[in-house]
């Protein structure tokens, strides 16, 4: 099939190149020159594992290509994904400024019947926004359906290919067969293609999200009691998860949620509440709740120092907003970080990916390591942020004698407290009441 992917985001890069991938032919669009310039000379502008050789098999087979054209590239399909980005307005509602505009550059373009299919997250009611662009513009026969987009960033690719379900949201038969034949080589393991109506569709979206976010926001308000009535959250969360009408999956007490959904996800979706006239009080509490949540643990340092860090160094580990990607939107290290900037402390981080995306946004106000060694010596304390599998399992004696003082705050509950007692560090984590405080007197000044 001849289709077009409009945005080489996260989504729509992986979206066109796995699609590439099925035999598809495929055009990626972008109106960022740069970023086409680069993907036509092979240089995958995001970090995403296996797409760097995915994207090279298919452009080598001639399947998928690049252009700033969309006018060349919507004459030339049947099927037009949109994946623009669809940030966060001022009154945190959902912007569709970009949406809205590709919708119009569709229309203008369309040279026969066409399905315009919106991938991007939009509140419920976009498509019938999008119809009423591309009806007042053009003749020609079209469907407008939703498709909600279900990757993880730093599992994307895998997650594309062999997604839990599909979700078509559409009213035109016509539509619905053609989507099923783009995704039926996807679930060829029985995972499910749902179709609904199309605001039921854009609904699933954010309320998937919401869950997963509330979810998070849940565990680390249980860890939060945890550590003021005297449990153990990873305890607590063992005995919680292996029940399965609960499960294992986004339970795990931390920093919060970051990235380019679920912060803007939950806060959209307040908005299309507030706007129909209910207040909703789960979802404002997760949004509550994630963002307390770095101001907690900031917190925490600064009480470890006697409520005075000013001039003293912190190694950070970890500045992606999750493992396995170079994304810093919404990353609690950012507010963490600037947070100690303004008390007055000093900076050495390290991320195995994120360092340049981090360049972009703190520029020279803390110093960038080369590895996570290198983030530790003259610092008085070390703080994970983003639990790298390198992380998991370090050189705790090089930690140790690196540090001015053996003081680890893990955001990510990634090492045992009892073992860290053991190996003679103070040890901060998330939910467990147990404060190690064996170096404290010992510190330096
Ligand atoms: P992104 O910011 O990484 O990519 C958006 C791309 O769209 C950019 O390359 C930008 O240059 C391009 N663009 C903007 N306006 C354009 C225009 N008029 N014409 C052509 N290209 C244009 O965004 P993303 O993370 O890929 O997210 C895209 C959408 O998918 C959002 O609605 C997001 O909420 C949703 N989503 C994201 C994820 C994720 O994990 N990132 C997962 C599911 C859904």
């Amino acid at each position: 099939m001849k289709l077009t992917v409009v945005g080489t985001g996260y989504v729509g890069l992986v979206a066109g190149t796995c699609l590439a991938e099925m035999g598809n032919n495929v055009i990626c669009v972008d109106n960022n020159p740069d970023k086409i310039e680069q993907l036509r000379k092979g240089i995958v502008p995001i970090y995403e594992p296996g797409l760097d050789e995915l994207i090279r098999s298919n452009v080598s087979e001639n399947r998928l290509t690049f252009t700033t054209d969309l006018d060349y590239a919507v004459k030339n399909s049947t099927i037009c994904f949109i994946a623009v980005g669809t940030p966060q307005g001022e009154d945190g509602s959902c912007d569709l400024t970009y949406v809205l505009e590709v919708a119009k550059s569709i229309a203008k373009s369309m040279n026969g019947y066409k399905v315009i299919v919106n991938k991007s997250t939009v509140p419920v009611g976009t498509a019938d926004k999008v119809k009423a662009i591309i009806s007042s513009i053009t003749q020609y026969e079209f469907d407008v359906v939703s498709n909600p987009e279900f990757l993880k960033q730093g599992a994307a690719v895998d997650d594309f290919l062999k997604p839990d379900r599909v979700i078509i949201g559409s009213e035109s038969p016509k539509a619905t067969e053609l989507m099923q034949e783009v995704y039926s080589p996807f679930l060829r393991t029985g995972n499910p293609i749902i179709i609904m109506d199309v605001k039921s569709a854009e609904m699933s979206k954010y309320a998937a999200n919401s869950f997963l976010a509330t979810k998070i926001s849940f565990i680390n308000e249980i860890a939060n009691i945890c550590e003021t009535v005297g449990a153990d959250v990873e305890q607590v969360r063992i005995g919680m998860s292996t029940d399965k009408r609960i499960g294992s999956q986004f339970l795990f007490p931390g920093l919060g949620y970051g990235g380019s959904c679920f912060p803007k996800d939950v806060k959209a979706l307040i908005k299309i509440a507030e706007d129909s006239g209910i207040n909703p009080q789960i979802l404002s509490s997760a949004d509550r709740v994630n963002q307390k949540q770095r101001i907690l643990f900031v917190e925490k340092v600064l009480k470890y120092f006697n409520n005075d860090i000013k001039g003293r160094t912190f190694a950070v580990w970890g500045l992606a907003f999750k493992p396995r990607t170079d994304d810093l939107r919404e990353a609690p290290s950012i507010t963490i970080i600037n947070r100690l900037l303004e008390l007055g402390a000093n900076i050495k981080a390290f991320d195995p990916k994120a360092i340049d995306a981090t360049k972009k946004i703190l520029g020279d106000k803390i110093t960038y390591a080369k590895n996570s060694y290198d983030t530790l010596e003259d610092a008085d304390a070390l703080i994970l942020v983003t639990e790298w599998n390198e992380f998991r399992r370090p050189d705790f004696d090089k930690i140790k004698s690196m540090l001015k003082n053996p003081v680890i705050f893990d955001g990510r509950n990634q090492y045992e407290a009892k073992r860290m007692k053991e190996r003679g560090f103070d040890y901060f984590n998330i939910g467990k009441s147990e404060v190690l405080n064996l170096n404290k007197e010992k510190i330096t000044v």
